[in-house]
């Protein structure tokens, strides 16, 4: 009787314990840890923008399809760059936009990932049928921290601070009617512009604390508000957010809300979507590599799944756009997703 006891216990023992260090499920749907929680954000792991540019130019000299662009440079004079992979100007093109935020850090991580990624054996004839231009971090001074405004308060670990303010303490995306900053004048005269664009995904992140039916969000998705979007082009802005929806939310480290975002068209989802007729998303992930208000702020042990879900995301509507499976998504599923809310805590 004792030695069955016995074992039961340790045979459950062992069982919990496979489900708590084999299955990520268990700390990635929103539940890892914030800072202040057992660990610190530690900056460490992210692409300076040397480090970056020196990426880019290695993928360049790597991959035959990929072309980079130097579009204009940053106030404190940092290039920005725009990867492109424009095999026929006849298909379909889409853009991913990241880091408008210079805090908001791990979707150009897995931009970098993606881009990586295009140039293996896994994406063969896949950019036969879409062009894809990446902008990985357009806000490169506040990233880097380098600001004419004091970072003090922020809590991010490391040898620099990253703000979601550009150097001249202005958020770069409700710059997108004035286009005053050099960053969103670069991307709207040598992008937007400048080609044939039919979808933008802009990734973004947002607070740790955002829930939907009672779990805290991997992320929260969002297409064009304002009433001056044509129908048609909100439509397949829900199809893409389709397309996302299914890639991410069946996943074991994926659940996503419906982001409550204003109608301005100073944002670049608003205001990309009116002027130049393209279909945009929303992606805002969970918690940012640096604040100044701690709950913003999420721990270095949710990088990988956050990473993933980027990477994820480009992958697959990279993938839809290229087959046409868009443009037979069902947009219903808008109607029943519930918007995110915010956790109340003691
Ligand atoms: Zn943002």
């Amino acid at each position: 009787m004792r030695n069955k006891l016995l074992t039961l216990t340790v045979t459950g023992a062992l069982v919990l314990g496979g489900v708590s260090i084999s299955s990520p499920t268990v700390n990635a749907v929103g539940e890892g840890p914030n800072y202040g929680g057992n660990e610190m954000v530690n900056n460490s792991i992210l692409h300076t923008h040397e480090e970056l540019v020196d990426f880019l130019h290695k993928q360049e000299a790597k991959q035959d399809h990929m072309e980079l662009e130097v579009i204009g440079q940053s106030v404190q004079g940092r290039d920005l760059h725009l990867v492109k992979y424009m095999q026929d100007p006849e298909n379909p093109t889409i853009l991913f936009l990241t880091q408008q935020h210079g805090n908001e850090a791990l979707t150009t991580e897995g931009a970098l990932d993606f881009i990586k990624h295009l140039g293996t054996q896994k994406m063969k004839g896949v950019l036969d049928g879409v062009n894809v231009l990446v902008v990985p971090r357009l806000n490169v001074d506040g990233a880097m921290g380098d600001v004419n405004f004091s970072l003090d308060d922020y809590v991010g670990d490391g040898d620099y601070n990253l703000t979601r303010y550009n150097a001249e303490q202005v958020d770069l995306n409700r710059d997108h009617v004035d286009r005053i900053q050099p960053e969103t004048k670069a991307l709207h005269d040598n992008v937007m512009g400048a080609y044939d664009i039919d979808y933008m995904i802009d990734l973004h992140h947002q607070g740790t604390q955002s829930e939907r039916d009672g779990d805290l969000v991997s992320g929260s998705i969002l297409y064009p508000t304002t009433e001056n979007a044509d129908p048609d082009v909100v439509t397949k802005s829900k199809q893409l957010g389709a397309v996302v929806f299914d890639a991410i939310d069946s996943k074991g480290w994926g659940h996503l809300g419906k982001y409550n975002g204003g109608s301005a068209e100073t944002i670049s989802r608003n205001g990309i979507a009116v002027e130049y007729g393209i279909s945009t998303l929303l992606f805002e992930m969970r918690g940012m590599a640096d604040h100044y208000y701690k709950p913003y702020a999420l721990g270095q042990k949710s990088n990988g799944y956050l990473i993933k879900q980027t990477v994820e995301t480009l992958d697959a509507t990279t993938r839809a756009i290229a087959d046409g499976s868009v443009n037979e998504k069902d947009v219903s599923f808008w109607d029943t997703l519930s918007y995110q809310s915010t956790r109340t805590t003691e």
